[in-house]
């Protein structure tokens, strides 16, 4: 127990200063989730009471506190404001502290930091903060979306783009600045010369359709949905989904050809990609699986059904978490979603058999999908222990895809990091995938005792070599 406090004591001020940018941008989500939907600048004007339109003050306008110091009324109309603001800026400050633990405090063999907390904490908050970026502003555009989508049957664009954006060129520019992308712990999954042809081309037919949808040379699908609104509705019997499709069929062919032109094309090239190819291609290819799988889900359902199975929105969020974790990740939550929309469906029957009431209507889909990818997200261990046990060959075909290369085509991504042991340097050809895995594992657990050692400097040598020795021993038998 001392020894875990003497750990994560040094991370006070990060875990801080984490909850407090959370609260800030909890603060902002509310604002987003209020004013887009409306159509209304998300910076001009500045908050304002909702009722009487008096401008906050400065003291009212601090996350979470400033409610609490209003007691939840406006002062001069005294309108009860809502618990969303300060629970939706509570809710973020935790999503960002948790991750902030998760990547640098936790034990990297340990629950929390499982093939995550490893290239984080190897490399250091500096040098891996366009990653963290990445994953904090997918986590905000998350709850974002939930709240527009919940309020109003539609996530704004700009919310799922913002996320896709930040996504591909944080993790662009992490490879740029990475000197071994394609160590064992980099936590996006790795890319070959076919999978980097295949986001290069789709990456571009998929820029070439917007750049056409936005000219007008291209008609958006659903694009005169609007006359079948009726008054005091948001949502309409369309009567022509299926019509419809056949325009998204020939969209998503269009993309998919180009990427199959483009893994062709690059697909003989020897070796692997450089690191910033890795950084470039793994969010767009991972945009490509997450948005592709709720599209054609969505084509297919739509067809079947005759209306409009899935939301464009859900098409985006789910792209968007391909940007910024990858393709595993968004395939992942796909499947995690329907338990969280059982999760509901109970939740609404208690609430009905206790209260008589029925807890809500309907549920759009994007929410669980959202809920999906945070839980991911924040309880990686979880699902790789259920994974284990539900789906035994799943987790070691997904490793079997990310082996990371020989040391003859490392190239110039062999360098290590001072600090590294460098008698791990070269793996040779007959060693399997596994035993190089866990040598470059025992690499991140030696640099993180050098670092450790700092903090655990009062421990007797004998007593802190006997937690090493366990500590090591434990990571191996994890990644076996
Ligand atoms: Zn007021």
């Amino acid at each position: 127990m001392d020894d875990r406090l003497a750990l994560w004591m040094p991370h006070l001020t990060g875990l801080g200063f984490a909850f407090a940018l959370g609260a800030c941008v909890g603060s902002f989500i509310n604002v987003v989730a209020y004013r887009m939907p409306l159509g209304m600048s998300v910076i001009n004007p500045p908050s304002r009471c909702p009722t009487c339109g008096r401008r906050l003050r400065l003291h009212e306008n601090i996350p979470i506190l400033g409610w609490a110091f209003a007691r939840g009324r406006c002062s001069t109309c005294r309108v009860s404001i809502s618990l969303q603001y300060p629970g939706i800026e509570l809710l973020v400050a935790l999503m960002f502290a948790a991750t902030y633990w998760m990547s640098f405090v936790a034990e990297p063999s340990g629950w929390w930091g499982r093939s995550w907390a490893q290239w984080f904490q190897h490399y250091g908050l500096v040098a891996t903060l366009p990653g963290l970026v990445a994953v904090l502003t997918l986590l905000s555009c998350l709850v974002a979306s939930t709240l527009t989508d919940v309020r109003t049957f539609t996530i704004p664009l700009g919310v799922t783009l913002t996320a896709t954006v930040t996504g591909v060129a944080a993790w662009a520019l992490q490879g740029a600045l990475a000197t071994e992308v394609m160590a064992a712990t980099w936590p996006l999954p790795s890319v070959s010369w076919w999978v980097a042809g295949a986001s290069l081309g789709g990456g571009v037919a998929v820029l070439g359709a917007n750049a056409l949808l936005h000219t007008g040379s291209l008609t958006r699908s659903f694009a005169d949905y609007g006359e079948f609104v009726k008054d005091g509705e948001t949502l309409a019997e369309y009567p022509h989904a299926r019509r419809e499709m056949k325009h998204e069929v020939l969209l998503l062919g269009g993309i998919i050809v180009a990427a199959l032109v483009g893994a062709l094309s690059l697909g003989g090239v020897q070796g692997i990609p450089p690191p910033v190819m890795q950084g470039l291609c793994a969010p767009v290819f991972g945009y490509m699986i997450g948005a592709g799988t709720v599209w054609v889900v969505r084509i297919v359902a739509t067809w079947i059904k005759g209306v409009e199975a899935m939301g464009m929105g859900d098409v985006h969020l789910l792209g968007a978490a391909g940007a910024c974790l990858g393709w595993i990740d968004p395939l992942a939550a796909f499947f995690i979603a329907p338990f969280s929309g059982l999760a509901w469906v109970g939740a609404a029957g208690v609430v009905k058999l206790a209260s008589g009431k029925p807890l809500r209507r309907e549920l759009p889909y994007g929410p669980h999908l959202a809920v999906a990818v945070v839980a991911l997200v924040l309880c990686r261990g979880a699902f790789v222990d259920v994974g284990r046990l539900v789906f035994p060959g799943v987790i070691p075909a997904v490793r079997a895809l990310q082996t990371p290369p020989r040391s003859g085509e490392m190239g110039a991504l062999s360098e290590r990091p001072e600090g590294q042991h460098t008698s791990e340097k070269g793996f040779s050809n007959e060693e399997d995938m596994d035993r190089r895995w866990m040598r470059s594992r025992r690499n991140t657990l030696d640099g993180l005792r050098q670092w450790g050692t700092e903090a655990k400097r009062d421990t007797p040598e004998r007593e802190r070599n006997a937690q090493d020795a366990t500590r090591a021993g434990a990571g191996r038998s994890r990644s076996g």
